[in-house]
This record gives C-alpha cells, sequence and structure tokens, in this order.
C-alpha cells in the first residue's frame, strides 16, 4: 500500500470530541490507530471529526457527483438500501430534504414505500448518535413522524434487548 498512496484521508466516524477508548467500538479511537497504521511513505489522517455525521451529510449539497456515486453500502455491490448504513445515510438525507435527489444510487420509492420501517429503525438505533442525529433534525423540522413508526421503533428496541441478553446463551448452543 504504501508504493500506491502517499496520503490516506479516513473519513473519522464520530466527531473528535467524542474520543474515548470503547472497547465494543474501536472507531472511538479510530485517531490513535491511524497513526500506528503510518508508514515512512504513506500518511494517515482522520478528517471531518469537527463536524457531525448529518452535516458531512448536508456538505454533499456542494458535490453533485455524490448524488451518481455515493456508496456507504457495506456490500460490495451499489447499495442494498437495507443494511444500517444505507438506513441511516437514507434517513439522514431524508431528514435534509435531499433523499430525492439520489435516486440513482438509492432505491427511493422502496425507502417511502417502507418509511414507517425506515423511520422506526431510526427510533429504535437512536442511543448511537448518527441515527439519533436524522431524529433531532426531523423533530426540530416537525416532520411527521407515524404512530406506526413509533411503534417500530418500540418493537425493534425489545427484540434487540432480548437478543442481548441471550448472546451468550445462544452462542453456548450454537455448534460452530
Ligand atoms: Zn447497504
Amino acid at each position: 500500500m504504501q508504493k500506491l498512496f502517499r496520503v490516506f484521508l479516513n473519513s473519522a466516524t464520530y466527531p473528535f470530541k467524542n474520543f474515548a477508548f470503547v472497547q465494543e467500538n474501536n472507531a472511538y479511537y479510530e485517531l490513535v490507530l491511524l497513526s500506528l497504521l503510518q508508514t515512512e511513505n504513506t500518511i494517515m489522517y482522520s478528517i471531518g471529526g469537527d463536524k457531525a455525521r448529518i452535516e458531512k451529510i448536508d456538505s454533499f449539497k456542494n458535490f453533485p457527483y455524490a448524488q451518481k456515486y455515493l456508496k456507504p453500502c457495506i456490500y460490495n455491490k451499489g447499495n442494498c438500501n437495507t443494511c444500517g448504513k444505507c438506513v441511516r445515510t437514507m434517513v439522514a438525507l431524508y431528514a435534509l430534504g435531499e433523499l430525492d435527489k439520489y435516486s440513482k444510487v438509492f432505491d427511493i420509492d422502496y425507502f417511502y414505500k417502507n418509511i414507517d420501517w425506515y423511520i422506526g429503525y431510526t427510533i429504535a438505533h437512536s442511543r448511537n448518535e448518527h441515527y439519533k442525529e436524522s431524529l433531532n433534525m426531523m423533530k426540530k423540522k416537525n416532520m411527521l413522524i407515524s404512530k406506526e413508526a413509533y411503534r417500530i421503533g418500540k418493537v425493534l428496541s425489545a427484540a434487540q434487548k432480548i437478543c442481548d441478553k441471550n448472546k451468550n446463551f445462544i452462542k453456548s448452543k450454537m455448534n460452530i
């Protein structure tokens, strides 16, 4: 890699002000990890840590290519529209009033047909600041959050709590 890249720019997952050594999530201390990965030929920078994720997404307005090439998805081909990264990006764009411009990279019809699920998923994950930012933006703008979305959020949240509570039990029953 060091023969290919002189400088590597990594978009900060969380604002630098939230720096912490969190055992379950190394993104909180990626500043340290990146510096450890540097070599004499390749310098690594974490950028955008002065902004919240929704502010970074809002700045896409200045880069029209994002509407053609944005790919937050964790999977290889295109955007799946349903993984956590796709959901939080689509909901953030929706909260910003920008989603409709991204029909080349996201299935916008699918989003609107399932909007209660998208918002419900966001509510269920709103302890994570990436989802919370979008939810707060929607509330600030008095955007409609249906009763169904709140209900879906409650159900998904309860299901996640049950999974978390029984994680070790389930693991102990797997013969992998
Ligand atoms: Zn995806």
